[in-house]
């Protein structure tokens, strides 16, 4: 049979085609986006959260303006979501979330003398090298709360510095934390430092690092705008118990975001092809935050149990269970961290570094590795200690 030239040559191209398409099928398939084997078993922070599939497919349909110049369609259209669902004017993305509280604490301050007050816990403190007295020249006093949970109004009014005394370096920000290390921070005691923060002359500018917000709500402690309400500026974590690949985003008043734009810039953080960041981000705040039913509840329901377990076996905790994060209290419980972590080898489980005794329950842990989990424990915990051991969990 004659077939014209240009028909055979469409045949060839179409067959080639299709067998590439499959390739690409059979390679997505098996790509790590695909699966969360490793995560799955991972208590060791609900950072180990893998990215997934739709997130990746999110991607492939992402528009590809430039970052930078503030021309990028998904990128823009994530940021008005995310101030919208913190009821705040505008939001902009950045690379983590040590970048987002960098860029807050940098647009909330002027010049010194100056200073923020933090919970003596938190992340600004510990966990950011310093970056908040390097960019910003402030100093950070790191406050005890007097109730051993959270700060309270009297304890920031018995550190705050309100006087204009050159002595002085007078506190511009109050930087809280939500959650912090799991606990939940109440709403009343927000509102309350807040309204004081803002009664101030000047106002003292409220900044909430909420990299895990989502599990304080999730929790039914608060909603995002009750929070929304209380502070000036927000920072949110997309990759921590969300799973977002890469980013974390600043909410606030659009003159507030002008100029986080200005102080993310100035930290390199302002990026090109940024809807490859915020399409992803996108999936994760729809599909694992708002998602019905919701992982992140089913999560925190597992923390839960976790814990109820370990103390029915005569296990001892350093905080109480409220969203995602066990804290076991090893030593308290009879055991050394080189026992716990041998024992802990022989299970199919991954626990331990960067925080010894802390568990993190995130979306991608699995039932049969929380089965696991229950198992290691009663292994690990001597027989002795047990009170309860046979209630089910
Ligand atoms: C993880 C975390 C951050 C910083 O996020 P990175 O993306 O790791 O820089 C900030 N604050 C809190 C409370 C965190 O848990």
């Amino acid at each position: 049979m004659f077939f014209p030239a240009s028909f055979t040559q469409t045949m060839t191209s179409s067959t080639i085609r299709r067998i590439e398409q499959e390739g690409h099928a059979t390679a997505i398939a098996k790509s790590a986006w695909a699966h969360c084997n490793e995560s799955a078993k991972d208590f060791r922070s609900d950072f180990f959260t893998k990215p997934s599939l739709p997130m990746l497919e999110a991607i492939i349909s992402a528009s590809l303006g430039d970052g930078d110049m503030g021309e990028d369609k998904t990128t823009k259209s994530f940021q008005d979501y995310v101030a919208g669902l913190i009821g705040h004017e505008a939001a902009i993305l950045v690379m983590t979330g040590s970048m987002g509280n960098q860029v807050a604490l940098r647009s909330a301050l002027k010049a010194p003398p100056h200073g923020i007050l933090a919970d003596y816990r938190g992340h600004i403190i510990n966990w950011e090298s310093g970056g908040a007295s390097s960019l910003c020249g402030a100093l950070i006093k790191g406050v005890v709360p007097s109730n051993g949970h959270h700060l309270t109004l009297e304890d920031v009014k018995k550190n705050a510095v309100v006087t204009e005394s050159y002595y002085d370096a007078p506190t511009r920000v109050i930087s809280l934390e939500n959650t912090l290390a799991g606990t939940i921070m109440p709403l009343e005691d927000i509102r309350a430092i807040s309204e004081w923060a803002r009664a101030q002359d000047p106002p003292i500018h409220m900044h909430l690092d909420g990299a895990r917000l989502w599990e304080a709500v999730t929790a039914g402690a608060c909603t995002l705008r009750q929070i929304g309400e209380c502070f000036d500026s927000i920072q949110l974590c997309l990759t921590k118990g969300l799973g977002a690949p890469i980013g974390s985003v600043v909410t606030g008043t659009a003159a507030f975001i002008k100029r986080a734009d200005w102080a993310r810039k100035h930290l390199g953080g302002s990026v090109r092809a940024s809807g490859v960041i915020a399409a992803p981000a996108r999936v994760a705040i729809d599909d694992v935050f708002l998602g019905v039913p919701s992982r992140m509840s089913l999560a925190q329901d597992k923390a839960r149990r976790a814990s109820v377990l370990w103390q029915e076996l005569g296990g001892k905790l350093t905080m109480q269970t409220e969203t995602n994060m066990v804290w076991l209290d090893i030593p308290g419980s009879g055991l050394t961290v080189e026992h716990y972590n041998a024992v802990a080898r022989g299970f199919a489980i991954t626990v331990g570094e960067p925080i010894h005794g802390r568990l993190c329950f995130h979306y991608q842990i699995t039932d049969q590795a929380f089965v696991t989990l229950c198992d290691f424990f009663r292994a690990v915990l001597p027989p002795s200690s047990a009170t309860l051991s046979n209630n089910p969990v």
